[in-house]
């Protein structure tokens, strides 16, 4: 989930409330079990020529640009919005608004096609009450909207590249930038991250900044 809109109305004070709000292992406890959002694929042209047209696009979008270059075009095709699931291809790229899951199977999908190593990226994100409630109110799904946010948690997705030496860059669709890894807890922090990938082994480790990420595994961070 990505918030530029929903400001918080002021400065929020978290207080630590006992349960273990600021205990490590609480923060993504909810979407333990998640996997990252795909988009599906009808086998069929209707799918093929969808896919077809995000790569092609992508590649006239890039013009001859580093094909490192964050994919940001989608983020100005599409708003960042409710999608349901499951979504396929030749769906989504007529939609408006796509979410978090959708923009970053897209973006991993782009880097593919260009041939870049890429990661799918969980992530837990901090913003105030005051803004998660002002966003609640904006979506029309509640059960939808319950299911990404934990009180002032908000479960989102982004997309990692290889930058060699097992180093990776986190895309963020959603947001149409590089995701800092000396994020700061508070408004909008960054705490805690999960990698995967089609056919990952186990045991690969990651270096994110001065991060040490796991493949498959929560990792708090802060
Ligand atoms: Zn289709």
């Amino acid at each position: 989930m990505y918030l530029d809109a929903a400001k918080p109305a002021k400065e929020t004070v978290v207080e630590t409330n006992g349960n273990g709000f600021h205990k490590p292992a609480a923060v993504y406890e909810k979407w333990q079990d998640w996997y990252a959002s795909e988009i599906s694929h009808h086998g069929a042209m209707c799918c093929e020529i969808a896919r077809e047209w995000i790569t092609s696009t992508d590649f006239s979008e890039l013009g001859g640009a580093s094909i490192l270059t964050g994919p940001r075009w989608l983020r100005l095709k599409f708003n960042w919005g409710a999608s349901s699931f499951p979504i396929y291809w030749c769906e989504a790229v007529r939609k408006k608004t796509l979410d978090c899951g959708a923009l970053a199977a897209l973006a991993s999908a782009i880097f593919t096609a260009r041939g870049v190593k890429n990661y799918r990226v969980q992530m837990v994100q901090r913003f105030s009450e005051a803004s998660t409630n002002q966003w609640s109110n904006s979506w029309n799904d509640t059960s939808e909207q319950l299911r990404w946010m934990n009180d002032d948690l908000i479960y989102h997705e982004g997309c990692a590249i290889a930058a060699g030496d097992g180093e990776i860059k986190i895309w963020d669709p959603s947001a149409g930038w590089w995701v800092d890894p000396k994020s700061k807890d508070g408004y909008g922090g960054l705490l805690a991250v999960r990698l995967s990938a089609f056919n990952l082994p186990a045991d690969v480790n990651f270096t994110w900044g001065k991060h040490s990420l796991s493949a498959y595994q929560w990792t708090n961070i802060n």
